[in-house]
């Protein structure tokens, strides 16, 4: 289990005020992190509670990392978590909740899509018993027809699919508990397809609704290539239906073969064959290897998790964490993330 994540941790600060992680995942995010990190701060000020910043810096070649931990040094309320390289927002995220102090924590993206200014209602709602506040999208400014219409479409088919309930719309920007951090660090999966798992935790958990806003600055890390990639892991890592579909396939076309062979029996007999039929031959061939592969692709796939689950190696891999403690040294030496 995640070393990070001990139960045992102090969750009040010297004051006796509830603490608060922001996490933050940032990859190449230059340009937007001193506008998030101010925006942060304006609304967190507000909050009758104190608060900590946890930027994980996911293997950023745009200096990112180091304009952070230069900042950490100084500011008290900033915690920077630097990867050993670009591990993916998933496993990003999954370092910054399990290096979170607080009594909650709130997962938002660096990029200020997710509006920070609703995090004191998201604390309001834990405080009146929550243990996930849930934000779910009801506009997306900013993001293509085609981007909406893909995500919507995606949303509806991974719930046909999934045999536990996906909410859709709902991404990354939530709200969880200690008791909810510590029920994702027991998750021990490799293939972290965050959505879900959080779905799965179950517990208590309250939806608000938000507008997410278009990126500040930057540009998106996400193509359709990734999308579509991030959209497949989704339905294999919570169904095991396509595995069905693939019996089902195979079953209709042995089905329709043996229906057709007894066909051609019964028609060479009666009324004999002349040689021919090569182009319905061909098609029945090129039909049936495709239906082969695609199965094969598909069982290959699940293949390839249990290969990935079985190999148990770390999540994520962590460069060092800076901040500023009078009792504790600056940075700490290098550990692993095991879920
Ligand atoms: N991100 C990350 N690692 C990656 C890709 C993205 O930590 O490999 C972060 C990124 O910095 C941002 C968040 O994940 O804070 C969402 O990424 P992005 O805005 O590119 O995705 P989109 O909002 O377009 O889906
Ligand atoms: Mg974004």
């Amino acid at each position: 289990m995640n070393s990070r994540l001990p139960l045992s941790r102090p969750i009040l600060t010297q004051t006796h005020r509830p603490l608060l992680s922001i996490v933050v995942p940032a990859y190449n995010e230059i340009d937007v992190m001193p506008l998030c990190l101010a925006r942060l701060r304006r609304v967190l000020d507000t909050l009758p509670m104190s608060y900590e910043i946890v930027v994980v810096d996911d293997g950023s070649t745009d200096g990112t990392g180091d304009l952070l931990a230069a900042w950490a040094v100084t500011a008290s309320d900033l915690k920077v978590v630097r990867l050993a390289r670009n591990f993916g927002k998933e496993a990003a995220l999954t370092a910054g909740l399990g290096h979170a102090d607080g009594a909650a924590a709130i997962a938002l993206d660096a990029d200020l899509q997710d509006p920070p200014e609703r995090i004191p209602e998201m604390v309001r709602a834990w405080e009146s018993g929550a243990d996930v506040v849930a934000m779910r999208r009801r506009s997306r400014e900013g993001e293509s027809w085609a981007k909406r219409t893909s995500a919507h479409l995606f949303y509806r088919l991974l719930n046909r699919l999934s045999d536990i309930h996906i909410p859709p719309d709902t991404g990354d920007f939530r709200l969880l508990s200690r008791r909810a951090l510590i029920a994702m660090a027991e998750l021990p999966e490799r293939n972290r397809y965050m959505k879900g798992l959080f779905a799965w935790i179950g517990l208590p958990t309250t939806t608000l609704y938000y507008d997410r806003a278009a990126r500040a600055a930057g540009h998106s890390k996400w193509n359709y290539a990734r999308l579509a990639g991030l959209a497949f892991e989704g339905i294999t890592s919570f169904s095991i239906r396509p595995l069905r579909w693939s019996i089902g396939a195979g079953l209709a076309a042995a089905a329709f073969g043996a229906a057709y062979g007894l066909y051609i029996v019964v028609k060479t007999t009666l009324l004999g064959e002349a040689v021919a039929g090569y182009p319905s031959l061909m098609a029945v061939i090129t039909l049936l290897g495709g239906v082969q592969l695609l199965t094969l692709g598909v069982l290959g796939e699940y293949v390839g998790k249990a290969y990935i689950e079985a190999k148990q190696r770390p999540l994520y891999q962590v460069r060092d964490v800076v901040r500023r403690s009078a009792s504790e040294e600056m940075t700490s030496p290098a550990q692993t993330g095991s879920p």
